[in-house]
């Protein structure tokens, strides 16, 4: 019999009030599956989607900063729905002084400390940053938002249509019918933003020392035209107004798009060019056919005929025509400042075996853009493509300009740069160069999500930020591991154990904090999943599936759900609950480890055994200090007294004890006598430890055992063990007679983003922390102005400022 310690057994309280099922299946949470998206993950059998095709024709007023354009639209009805409107998203409304947008910005957030109160101990005023006082006065002095100045129908006649913040309903003239497609012209303008004035994921940025009289400008154009809001089957129109986080819901479809720029311009846009001899040299197409098969890029315009460019200016214009196919959105970049290099990406797919990486960017971007961008380009190419599917559009690029990062089909916007210093030279930091290498791969990564596997980004940021930062930290990995990726289960810690957090379930524009909740979290939530819960085989395969089933549709969260576990074969609902619908966090702790022995029911054995073992504890200390006093007992004084007891005790073994063994033998089975009997041969180590679920995330216990012999062992134990008491656990772990355990350690290679480390000790080991002296200051120093002293200070000229290093 093994004698489970009184502890142990008491450990696991359950009471009726506090029982979590954490293994509820997820399917009464998750949509009713239907025709149009099944119960596997996958496109239903009516899987339907809109399509949306556009023509426009775009002129850039550099003067005037200012877009002015067409767009004739072809929206085909593919749903079974008879549509009366169409709703159209109108972005740039957003920067209007009456927008959502601005009018629901909170004071007292990052930058901006509140006013102080009566009661606080410190009267430090408000604060408002500079870039706030800018924002202001940007939105003050330019006309902002569209001018729409037509909407009609294909055949020029006037359309009603109602503005609605961002977005605009336009009313059909007739009911559009399932089936059916109808064309809309719409006419527009706006004043493009200053990028570095208002934060948005566009716009110009004025590059005021440049050589040329008044400077000149990069221009990245993107939510630049009215586009369709999307009309799905698990929400119909989704009109949600663009408040600035949550991004973009969008239709795929074709493009052909006539971009009139200054004729010094070099653009960068979504989609193939095709009239290279309208807007090339003779030289720059041979360069750029040639960068199809070179080893590393070609200038296309180097550096020196983009120097030659910003000098000069001219009040000619060019069109420059792209299209493109199956694209679910169209942005480029224009300015006289690119210089342009390319390279080849060859991949083994008939339909297209040649991808064209290119970069864009202004001598501001110097050698970290020759060296970097477009490998960078290439590399993420070359690893999405192995996780998901063949890249299937002809360019991807990456164009340096004001914005960090964002992304568009085939284009991206990267914001790394050099520093100038005083001898002319451009250098660059170590973390600039891992911003840029590190967001070119997570905003060309954006091609495969969500560009292609079209999640809807303004419901679930998760979908495209943490799928893809997961694959960017893979890709970043197989780079250069060194670079902090962000995306290791240590790098979530913090946050998860933060008190200020909502379930990554969460809609973008209600999300804290962005990054950890939409990007770091289901990153590494998705690592966890690969590397220790499923295994790379099983991950892979099941990631794939999804990638391809979703491939050029619209995916909801319940897809990818479903998805993965339909095709990996594991239940993972558990785990979807916990890190995506919850804020658990993950704290396993090894509370206690008994060692056990089992009894072999022999009195001789057993009772010897059990002296032994009350002869470990320590002696009382006042027994201990009579004996050093030399104190005799009674009955060593007193020989004559002693009686039977004195020689024997519980511990004695009596035949009556012995009859008793006999007995017990006799009753077992035969089956039952020979497993007792090996049993008590072998004498394995019987070891109980207690497991307490501290943060409420359920996850696997992954266990290092150390053995006095010095040899360790892995243990990995599901985390269905939590199932029926998700709070605390008790397991036996049984070793050989000669594994004596000595110590225990809890997910030692940090693997579960286990938020108190300390505790997964057992026994616990003394914490390595650092502490460093410091010399006081004497706090009058800082509170007291010295007016006596300070009256006699002379007053400063702007002739001082250059000799001066003022304080
Ligand atoms: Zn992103």
């Amino acid at each position: 019999m093994l004698h489970v310690p009184v502890a142990a057994s008491s450990a696991i309280k359950q009471t009726k009030g506090d029982f979590e099922d954490k293994f509820r299946q997820l399917e009464e949470t998750l949509p009713t599956p239907n025709v149009y998206r099944n119960a596997a993950g996958a496109p239903g059998h009516q899987y339907w989607q809109q399509e949306v095709d556009y023509k426009i024709d775009v002129k850039l007023n550099e003067e005037k900063r200012r877009i002015e354009a067409s767009e004739q639209i072809t929206y085909k009805n593919n749903s079974p729905d008879t549509l009366k409107y169409l709703w159209i998203q109108l972005d740039q409304n957003k920067y209007r002084e009456d927008s959502m947008s601005a009018l629901t910005t909170t004071f007292g957030g990052i930058g901006n400390r509140g006013p102080a109160t009566q009661s606080a101990s410190s009267d430090a005023p408000a604060r408002l940053s500079m870039g706030a006082l800018r924002r202001q006065q940007f939105v003050e002095d330019t006309e902002l938002g569209y001018d729409i100045k037509k909407v009609a129908t294909g055949n020029g006649k006037k359309l009603h249509h109602v503005i609605v913040g961002t977005l605009m309903r336009v009313d059909l003239d007739k009911p559009l019918k399932a089936g059916q497609q109808t064309s809309l012209n719409i006419d527009f303008a706006f004043n493009i933003v200053e990028e570095d004035a208002v934060s948005a994921r566009a716009g110009y940025e004025h590059f005021p020392d440049d050589e040329r009289e008044g400077g000149n400008d990069i221009f990245l154009l993107a939510q630049w035209f009215p586009r369709l809001a999307a009309y799905t089957d698990y929400e119909a129109w989704t009109n949600k107004e663009f408040i600035g986080r949550g991004e973009f819901t969008l239709e795929f479809g074709d493009y052909d798009v006539n971009i009139t720029v200054p004729a010094d311009h070099i653009v960068s846009s979504t989609g193939t060019l095709q009239n290279p001899k309208d807007v090339l040299t003779k030289t720059q197409r041979d360069r750029l056919k040639k960068a199809e098969n070179a080893d590393r890029a070609v200038f296309v315009v180097t550096a020196e005929e983009a120097l030659e460019n910003e000098k000069a200016g001219t009040s000619k214009t060019k069109t420059w025509r792209f299209k493109a196919k199956n694209i679910r959105d169209f942005a480029w970049a224009s300015s006289r400042k690119f210089m342009w290099d390319a390279r080849g990406f060859k991949q083994e797919n008939e339909d297209n075996p040649l991808v064209m990486a290119m970069s864009f960017y202004p001598k501001e971007g110097g050698d970290l853009w020759k060296k970097y961008s477009t490998e960078s380009v290439i590399h993420t190419l070359d690893v999405y493509n192995r996780f998901t599917f063949d890249y299937p559009y002809p360019t991807a690029q990456s164009v340096n300009g004001p914005v960090g990062g964002m992304e568009y089909p085939m284009i991206s916007f990267n914001g790394p740069r050099t520093e100038l210093q005083d001898d002319g030279s451009r250098t660059y930091s170590l973390a600039e160069k891992r911003f840029l290498i590190g967001v070119v791969i997570h905003e060309v990564g954006h091609n495969y999500f969500p560009m292609i596997v079209n999640s809807d980004e303004r419901q679930w940021t998760w979908m495209d930020e943490g799928l893809n930062s997961f694959l960017d930290g893979v890709a970043g990995r197989e780079w250069d591991p060194n670079i902090p990726w962000g995306v290791e289960p240590r790098d979530v810690v913090w946050y998860m154990k933060s008190s200020s957090q909502v379930p990554i379930m969460t809609q973008s524009d209600s999300v804290l904090h962005l990054g950890p909740n939409a990007y770091t979290k289901p990153a590494v939530a998705l690592n966890i999943l690969r590397e220790t819960i499923l295994g790379r085989e099983l991950f892979d395969f099941a990631f794939r599936e999804y990638a391809q089933r979703w491939m050029f549709k619209r995916p909801t969260p319940a897809d990818f759900f479903r998805t993965m576990e339909e095709a990996s074969g594991v239940d993972l609902d558990w785990f979807w609950r916990g890190w995506f619908y919850s804020t658990d966090h993950v704290d396993i702790a090894i509370d206690r480890v008994y060692k056990l022995r089992l009894d072999t029911e022999d009195p001789d054995i057993d009772l010897k055994r059990q002296r032994e073992a009350e002869m470990e504890k320590p002696m009382s200390l006042t027994v201990e200090r009579n004996e050093q006093e030399g104190r005799q007992l009674w009955v060593e004084r007193f020989d004559d007294i002693k009686d039977f007891y004195d020689d024997n005790d519980q511990y004695t073994p009596n035949n009556k004890d012995r009859n008793k063994y006999r007995d017990f033998l006799k009753d077992l089975e035969p089956w039952e006598r020979k497993a007792f009997e090996r049993a008590v041969r072998e004498d394995k180590n019987y070891y109980v430890m207690e497991f307490s679920n501290k943060g409420g995330l359920v996850m696997p216990i992954i266990l290092e055992l150390e053995f006095a012999d010095g040899t360790k062992e892995m243990k990995r134990i599901p985390a269905e063990i939590w199932r029926r008491t998700p709070k605390a656990v008790s397991k036996l772990i049984v070793t050989e007679k000669d594994k004596e355990l000595v110590s225990v350690a809890v997910d030692p290679r940090w693997e579960t983003a286990d938020v108190d480390v300390e505790n997964n000790y057992y026994p616990r080991r003394i914490i390595p922390s650092r502490i460093e002296a410091y010399k006081s200051e004497k706090s009058s120093k800082r509170v007291y102005k010295d007016l006596m002293q300070e009256s006699k200070t002379e007053l400063k000229t702007d002739d001082d400022d250059s000799d001066s290093d003022d304080d």
